[in-house]
């Protein structure tokens, strides 16, 4: 199958960004997206929150998304719903002194987490800047912000999005309908759109995943860093792959609620500071000095 022809059966699925276009034309126009369309159509758009969806529900849910995959990779997905885990709470930290600029975070990012090969989407940006400019403008780790009420989340119409009780932000890609009022109200430019079909090739694509993280994409909906969900809600706790491919331990992550952990030591022992503190969104991504 040539990369074109890739992820297409997703999505040729009739979106629900698309039924509710239809929708706001009448009811006659509504009809039309599901001429062709094949019982799962309906099943996903009719499919219910994540947050009021039961047990079997969601064992439903993601028994179908799971087969969608299947028949647009040709492999065997296995799709996490993991819950937070209790008295966790995730924080992040870069050392702005120790990075080299080498981008094997961006790359291990983009692998990790499925994302699009063409159009390219990455979630972390990595700039150069030179001695004396002002840091807002010359490094930018838009990718992760976390408070208990992110403006991205309050502008949301369809509840698409929240923060989980570990903080990480995430998104329903069944549930967006690529409004991109989130994005506008994100000071971070922490989102991004897709808007294509993301392409991953079959032998890239990384099928260990998360509902609310890395499983495929759709065009027409948005999507951000979870901290690699499928990974850090394991038991015992796994680095997101920034972390884990980061050649000189640039990258610190870990749980803000423990007093023995490596980003508890960071914040207490080094030069902190986060990304426009004064807009009072409490972001939990922290960026150091060594010293
Ligand atoms: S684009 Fe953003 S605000 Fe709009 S539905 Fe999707 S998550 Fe919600
Ligand atoms: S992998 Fe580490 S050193 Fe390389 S750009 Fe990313 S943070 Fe910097």
């Amino acid at each position: 199958m040539s990369k074109k022809n890739i992820n297409n059966t997703c999505n040729k699925k009739v979106r629900r960004r698309t039924i509710l276009k239809s929708a706001a034309v009448g009811l006659t126009s509504l009809a039309l997206p599901f001429g062709n369309a094949d019982a799962g159509v309906w099943e996903s758009f009719f499919q219910k929150h994540f947050h009021q969806m039961n047990k079997d529900e969601l064992k439903t849910v993601i028994t179908r998304l799971e087969s969608e995959y299947k028949e647009e990779y040709g492999k065997d997905f296995n799709i996490k719903s993991t819950k937070p885990i209790d008295g966790v709470k995730f924080g992040y930290g870069l050392d702005l002194s120790r990075c080299i600029g080498c981008r094997r975070c961006v790359y291990g990012c983009v692998e990790e987490n499925n994302q699009s090969r063409d159009p390219q989407i990455h979630w972390i940006s990595v700039l150069e800047f030179k001695k004396g400019e002002r840091w807002v403008n010359v490094f930018e780790e838009a990718t992760k912000y976390y408070n208990p009420n992110p403006p991205c989340v309050k502008v949301c119409p369809t509840k698409a999005t929240w923060q989980e009780r570990d903080g990480i932000t995430v998104v329903d890609y069944n549930w967006c309908i690529g409004c991109r009022y989130c994005m506008a109200a994100c000071p971070y430019g922490a989102r991004r759109f897709n808007w294509a079909a993301p392409q991953v090739a079959r032998e890239e694509i990384n099928t260990e995943t998360h509902y609310l993280g890395n499983r495929p994409r759709y065009n027409g909906v948005v999507e951000k860093c979870t901290f690699c969900i499928q990974r850090t809600r394991e038991e015992p706790g796994r680095y997101p792959a920034c972390v884990e491919v980061c050649p000189v331990g640039a990258r610190k992550f870990g749980n803000l609620l423990d007093p023995e952990s490596e980003i508890r030591y960071s914040i207490e022992h080094k030069r902190v500071f986060r990304l426009k503190e004064d807009l009072n969104t409490s972001p939990k991504f922290y960026y150091f000095f060594a010293t």
